[in-house]
């Protein structure tokens, strides 16, 4: 079962909670019983395949040469 983190909106706690597959973040409070908490986004890992995602930087200048 997938562990997800939270962070409670009140009182700023850091917490792990398990989601029921299909059940809604909204439903899970914070250990200290807020209901007020959003999920944070940490996956494991995210991979970016594909071409062109990245950035050509053709500006770059060499810098002031000091003769
Ligand atoms: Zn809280």
């Amino acid at each position: 079962m997938p562990t997800y983190e939270f962070l409670c909106d009140q009182c700023h706690t850091r917490f792990e909670a398990q989601l029921h597959f299909g059940e809604s973040s909204e439903h899970v409070h914070c250990p200290q019983g807020h209901a007020q908490t959003r999920r944070l986004f940490t996956p494991p890992g995210i991979v970016f395949k594909g071409s062109g995602f990245y950035v050509t930087d053709n500006r770059k200048r060499s810098g002031k040469k000091n003769a």
